[in-house]
């Protein structure tokens, strides 16, 4: 991978410099080595040691992966251990029943993932039983990323390659004091020239715990951090505060819709409840004979003079689904053009009361979807950016 000259080389911008001075950052001294054997020492006394560390086994490693995506890494651990008795090779899984899968993997959330899972190892097999052995060649499997990619390829077979979750971009961003907000290619390519070739497992193991143990989102403990000599941000609490989750700053300022422009144009506002119930997603399809007929989308409607974002959405999801709201969590706002006026969307993530009792009162079928199937439906062209949104929350595509 190369390195990005975009994102390495670039002088703290102002947003940088505003969160803080980078100074005196060389003026205390190491203990003679590099930055890799100095963190690989702090490693072999205070790594966390996980049981999936000990195996060079892919599938192991890649359950692991999976497992641990947005789960703390102390719950992963019993889940583990009675996943592997259960299903202790890629055979084991991808043989066993959706019933089986989805017991074992109960607790854990979003099941959509195991059956991802299963879908990889039944590949596997299907090809033969080999595992792919490189970044590229492992995305080709069902429900992998360049995250789990990336993980599977250094963790099973020592590829040299970096592993970066948010726990490793806060680490580097702080050391480094790189400029915010860190893009996701910037990071890889900066942590990617700094992997250790003689031991890639043990640096991307030794950084993760790093993140994840001393040098955390909500507080960084630099006087016990083995990089403490060389970080750019040690003891500053307004770079650390500024840092805590580097790549959700990232996200924060992708602007899913249209900027807009033309001020006296129009604005109409629309409220949309993206509802939630065990993994899935609930969807209607438009009337046939309405306008947009035959697309899918999501409850909602247009807010009236004066009304309140979440009184709005419990009025328009029991108009259209008999269904009463017990929360809406703001998600996402954004805007789509017409010629003759501008929408603006107002997109809460909702859970009900009844979600068994809903009804299809004001379109033709309503479905419950996993994610995967959310990303594909056909939807209006004003509606793409939610699924675009889903498609970066579920790490899909
Ligand atoms: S010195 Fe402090 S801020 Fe810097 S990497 Fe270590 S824990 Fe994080």
């Amino acid at each position: 991978m190369k390195r990005s000259a975009k994102n390495i080389n670039k002088r703290p911008n102002k947003k940088t410099s505003d969160v803080g001075q980078v100074s005196k950052v060389n003026d205390r001294t190491s203990d003679g080595g590099n930055p890799q054997s100095e963190l690989l020492k702090w490693y072999a006394k205070s790594g966390r040691p996980l049981p999936w560390r000990t195996t060079r086994n892919p599938y192991r490693i890649l359950v692991s992966e999976v497992m641990s995506q947005q789960t703390q890494i102390e719950r992963v651990i019993p889940f583990y251990l009675r996943f592997m008795e259960l299903f202790p090779d890629e055979k084991a899984l991808a043989a066993a029943s959706t019933d089986a899968i989805h017991r074992a993997w109960k607790g854990l959330g979003y099941p959509s993932r195991v059956e991802r899972l299963r879908a990889a190892c039944q590949v596997v097999l299907a090809r033969g039983g080999g595992w792919p052995d490189t970044v590229e060649t492992l995305q080709e499997l069902p429900g992998i990323g360049p995250y789990t990619a990336g993980a599977v390829a250094c963790f099973a077979f020592a590829r040299v390659v970096p592993v970066v979750d948010t726990n490793v971009a806060r680490v580097y961003a702080r050391r480094d004091n790189l400029p915010l907000p860190l893009d996701r290619v910037g990071i890889w390519s900066h942590v990617a020239v700094q992997v250790d070739p003689k031991d890639p497992i043990k640096y991307n193991n030794a950084l993760m715990d790093l993140g994840a143990t001393v040098c955390t989102a909500r507080v960084a403990h630099c006087e016990i951090c083995p990089w403490e000599h060389r970080c750019a941000s040690r003891g500053n609490k307004i770079i650390q505060d500024a840092t805590a989750n580097p790549l959700k700053v990232a996200s924060k300022k992708v602007n899913y819709g249209v900027e807009i422009k033309n001020k006296k144009k129009p604005r109409l506002h629309i409220v949309l409840a993206l509802i939630h119930h065990e993994e899935r997603y609930l969807v209607a399809r438009r009337k046939k004979n309405s306008h947009m007929g035959g697309y899918w989308e999501l409850p909602g409607g247009k807010l009236e003079k004066g009304e309140d974002h979440r009184i709005a959405i419990a009025r328009e999801v029991s108009e259209e689904l008999g269904a009463e709201v017990r929360s809406a969590r703001s998600i996402m706002s954004f805007h789509h053009e017409y010629d003759d006026r501008y929408l603006t969307f107002h997109l809460y993530r909702c859970h009900l009361f009844n979600p068994e009792a809903v009804k299809a009162l004001a379109s033709d079928e309503i479905r419950w979807v996993t994610p995967e199937e959310f990303v594909e439906l056909d939807f209006p062209p004003a509606n793409k950016p939610i699924q675009a949104r889903m498609a970066k929350y579920h790490r899909l595509g």
